[in-house]
């Protein structure tokens, strides 16, 4: 069975560190399910905070995502964060490949596969960040796109290697537009991605790998998303800076 994984992505929210303060620190003392792996990614800036506050609240639970690296361990390259010095913080995770970072600020796919690759050889997780615009699924390319942002990844990394490999479907129609994807859109698609693990990698690479929903994902979304059987957590922007994240969490219980 996959464990239930739900991601909140701050983005560049929030404005101070006094809310930031406040928003982790709700978390650090709310009831979360044992049952799920709960991630936080604030921006650059908050992640070792945020990881230093949580430890200091004594919350060992939720863990603390980078949302971008670079490929290199250090260097000349002015505003990069590299996956060796997340992996020094001993900051677990890093989001990979987000719509937002494609499309604003031109990633490709090999660039996020070389991203990728470079995060797990330093020993982080990766929440890799696939889905389509509303102009490919009205073209009727979603598996073609979603198979395109894999397939970058699949050459540069072993069997293994996928355990450590969190899979994000965001449809970019559904990001921040609060159009959030029906349950059948989104099954439809998480099962299409499974199907094409198993094919690309391997059957048990297919069946263990998380692959979690993200877009408008709410409260009163959550649970028909969540009985989904290829379905296996959110990755949540929006509401993920309020109570409501705490809910979804705990959607299952
Ligand atoms: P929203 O939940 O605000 O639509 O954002 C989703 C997202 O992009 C998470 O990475």
């Amino acid at each position: 069975a996959r464990k239930f994984f739900v991601g909140g992505n701050f983005k560049m929210n929030p404005a101070t560190r006094a809310e930031k303060v406040k928003l982790v620190e709700t978390l650090a003392a709310a009831d979360l399910d044992p049952n799920v792996d709960v991630v936080i990614a604030p921006p650059a800036l908050y992640v070792i905070p945020t990881a230093e506050l949580l430890k200091a609240k004594g919350n060992s639970f939720v863990k603390v995502a980078a949302q971008n690296c670079y490929i290199k361990s250090s260097g000349a390259f002015t505003g990069e964060t590299s996956p060796a010095q997340l992996a020094d913080a001993e900051i677990p995770y890093v989001i990979l490949g987000h719509s937002e970072r494609r499309t604003l600020f031109h990633e490709t796919s090999a660039f996020v596969a070389q991203k990728t690759k470079a995060a797990i050889d330093t020993g982080l997780s990766v929440i890799l960040c696939i889905g389509e615009t509303l102009a490919e699924r009205e073209a009727g390319t979603t598996l073609a796109v979603v198979e395109e942002q894999l397939n970058a990844v699949v050459p540069l990394l072993s069997a293994e290697e996928w355990s450590k490999i969190v899979i994000a479907y965001e449809p970019v129609w559904a990001i921040g537009t609060g159009k959030v994807a029906t349950a059948a859109q989104a099954q439809e698609v998480h099962a299409a991605i499974r199907n094409f693990l198993s094919k690309a990698v391997s059957p048990s690479v297919a069946e263990n790998t998380r692959i979690i929903y993200g877009g408008s994902v709410s409260e009163k979304a959550a649970p028909e998303l969540a009985s989904q059987p290829d379905i296996d957590g959110f990755l949540v922007g929006g509401a993920s800076l309020k109570p409501e994240f705490i809910a979804i969490v705990n959607v299952l219980r």
